[in-house]
C-alpha cells in the first residue's frame, strides 16, 4: 500500500501517544506505530508523577482507571534503618502506568491519529541525509516501508530510530552502563492478619511509605507501602543494581520473602531507565527524539513521565511549525530542542550531575549523610518537583556546621553542587538556532563529569 503521513511516530508511551493526539488535533495525519499487541502492555508499573504535569503539558489527567492511592504518609529511612525523616506531602500523583497509556492511546485515535499495534519499527528510511520515513516489520510477518515527512522516535531507551540516524546528527550513542537503572514495582494481595501481626511487631507500618535509599548500591531505593484496609502492599526497587548487587527482579524476590503476609501479584512490571543527561541534539533532518529515547529522565530518581509529556507539547508546536513551513530540517525542528534543553533539559542536567556523585558513595556513606541531616526532606522535595537543590545562607550554615564531622563527605557534595550548577548554567545556554559551529562549540564546552 502506497501511503504517506506527515507524521510518523514510533512506540506508544506517554511521550508517543501525547505526541500523536496533540499534532493530530492540528490537523496534522498522523501514524502511531507500537510493536505490543495493545499499548501499555508489560509496562503495568505506578508512576508517580509531578501533579502539574498534566495541566502543563496540556495532556488529560489520569482517569479513575489510571489513578492510584497515595500514602497516608511518607518517611526516609537510611539504608541501616537508624535514621528516619519525615517526608513533606509529595508533589506528585500515583498514576497506573500501563492504563494511563492506554488512555492517552485512546486520546490519540479519538484525536485521528491512527494507532497500529503489533508493529515493530525496524529503522529509518534515509532519503539522502534526511529521514523520509521507517521501516516497519508486519504483525504477519515480512518489512514494509512507511513514508513520511517527519518521524518521532518516541521508543524509550531501545531508541529505534535514533541509533539508524548519521552520527553526526549527535541523537546519542549507546547508554553507559553507569547510567542504566533495573527496576520493579508491583501491587501484590496480603494476608490482612498476618500483615497486622508485623504492624504490631513494629517491623513495618500501616498506610505509610517507607523509602530506603542506598541498601544495595549507593544509588538504589527499597520502597514498601502496606495498606491493611485497602488489602494490598506496594513494592519497587531499583538501582544501579548487577555486578555484585542482585538483579532488580532478585532483589524484589528478596524483599516478597521477607514478609510473609504477601501473596500474588494484582498488577505491576520491571523494566530499565536511562539516567544520563539528555543526548546532545533532539532533532535530525526529518527527526526528532522524545521521552526516554531521549533520555528526558530525572538522573536523580528516574522519573521520565512528566518529562515525556512536556517534551509531547514543546515537539508538537515544532512539528506543526515544520508542517506549515514545509521544512523538515534540523533548523526547522530546533525549536524544539533548544526550548527543552535550555529549560527542563538543564534541570535534568543538574541531577545528572549529582546522580554520578551519588554513584561513587557508598551505603555507609548515605547513612553517615542522612544521619547528619546533610540530606533533609526538602532536598528529597526538591528533587521530586524537580527544582536544583539550592540553598539559602542560613540553611548552608546549618549544613555546614552539622556536617564538619564528615569533612571529605561534605566537601565532595559542596564540590559536585558546584560543578552541577556550571552544567545547569551550560545548557540554559543552549544554541538558539541550528548552527553547525555553535553547537560543537557548546558540546566542547560541557562540563567534564566522570
Ligand atoms: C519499574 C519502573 C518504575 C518507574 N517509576 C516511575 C515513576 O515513579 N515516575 C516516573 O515519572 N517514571 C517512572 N518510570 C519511568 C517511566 O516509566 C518512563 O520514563 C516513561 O514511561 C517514558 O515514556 P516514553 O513514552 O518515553 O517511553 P516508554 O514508556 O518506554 O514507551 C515506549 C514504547 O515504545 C514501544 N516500542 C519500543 N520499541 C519499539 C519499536 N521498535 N517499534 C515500535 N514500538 C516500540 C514500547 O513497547 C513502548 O510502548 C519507571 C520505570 C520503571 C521501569
Amino acid at each position: 500500500m502506497d501511503e504517506r503521513w506527515d507524521l510518523v511516530v514510533a512506540g506508544a508511551g506517554p511521550a508517543g501517544c501525547s505526541l500523536a493526539a496533540m499534532t493530530a488535533l492540528e490537523g496534522a495525519t498522523v501514524l502511531l506505530l507500537e510493536k505490543e499487541d495493545q499499548p501499555g502492555l508489560g509496562r503495568d508499573w505506578i508512576v508517580d508523577v509531578e501533579s502539574t504535569a498534566f495541566e502543563e503539558a496540556g495532556v488529560p489527567p489520569p482517569d479513575p482507571e489510571a489513578s492510584w492511592h497515595q500514602a497516608g504518609g511518607q518517611v526516609m529511612m537510611s539504608p541501616t534503618g537508624g535514621t528516619t525523616i519525615d517526608l513533606l506531602p509529595p508533589p506528585v500523583l500515583p498514576v497506573r502506568n500501563g492504563a494511563y497509556i492506554r488512555q492517552l492511546a485512546g486520546w490519540a485515535a479519538e484525536s485521528g491519529a491512527e494507532v497500529r499495534t503489533g508493529c515493530r519499527v525496524l529503522g529509518p528510511v534515509l532519503q539522502g541525509e534526511a529521514v523520509a520515513g521507517v521501516r516497519v516489520a508486519q504483525p504477519g510477518g515480512g518489512e514494509v516501508i512507511i513514508r513520511s515527512n517527519l518521524v518521532a522516535d518516541c521508543t524509550g531507551i531501545t531508541g529505534a530510530l535514533r541509533r539508524g540516524a548519521p552520527p553526526d546528527w549527535d541523537l546519542g550513542g549507546e547508554i553507559d552502563s553507569r547510567d542504566i537503572v533495573q527496576a520493579r514495582r508491583e501491587v501484590r494481595r496480603i494476608d490482612p492478619d498476618a500483615a497486622a501481626h508485623w504492624v504490631e511487631r513494629g517491623d513495618i507500618p500501616d498506610n505509610v511509605r517507607v523509602d530506603k535509599t542506598g541498601v544495595m548500591a549507593a544509588y538504589s531505593v527499597e520502597a514498601c507501602h502496606l495498606d491493611i484496609d485497602a488489602g494490598y502492599i506496594d513494592i519497587l526497587v531499583g538501582g544501579k543494581l548487577g555486578g555484585r548487587f542482585p538483579t532488580a527482579d532478585e532483589w524484589f524476590a528478596r524483599v516478597v520473602r521477607r514478609w510473609p503476609f504477601v501473596g500474588e501479584k494484582i498488577f505491576g512490571d520491571g523494566g530499565i531507565i536511562p539516567v544520563r543527561r539528555t543526548w546532545n541534539s533532539l532533532v535530525g533532518d526529518g527527526m526528532l527524539l522524545l521521552g526516554d529515547s531521549a533520555c528526558q529522565v530525572i538522573p536523580m530518581h528516574g522519573s521520565g513521565t512528566a518529562s515525556a509529556l512536556l517534551a509531547a507539547k514543546l515537539a508538537t508546536s515544532a512539528v506543526i511549525h515544520a508542517l506549515d513551513e514545509k521544512r523538515y530540517d534540523r533548523r526547522a525542528l530546533w525549536e524544539y530542542c533548544r526550548a527543552f534543553q535550555s529549560g527542563r533539559g538543564s534541570i535534568l542536567a543538574f541531577f545528572f550531575v549529582v546522580q554520578r556523585h551519588i554513584d561513587r558513595l557508598t551505603g555507609d556513606d548515605i547513612d553517615a549523610l542522612i544521619n547528619r541531616g546533610m540530606i533533609t526532606a526538602e532536598d528529597f522535595y526538591n528533587g521530586l518537583v524537580p527544582l536544583p537543590l539550592s540553598y539559602d545562607p542560613l540553611t548552608l550554615a546549618k549544613k555546614v556546621a552539622r556536617g564538619v564531622a564528615i569533612l571529605p563527605l561534605l566537601t565532595g557534595f559542596g564540590l559536585s553542587g558546584l560543578k552541577a550548577e556550571r552544567m545547569m548554567k551550560h545548557y540554559q545556554e543552549f544554541p538558539s538556532a541550528y548552527d553547525r559551529r555553535e553547537l560543537d562549540r557548546w558540546i566542547s564546552g560541557l562540563p567534564r563529569v566522570s
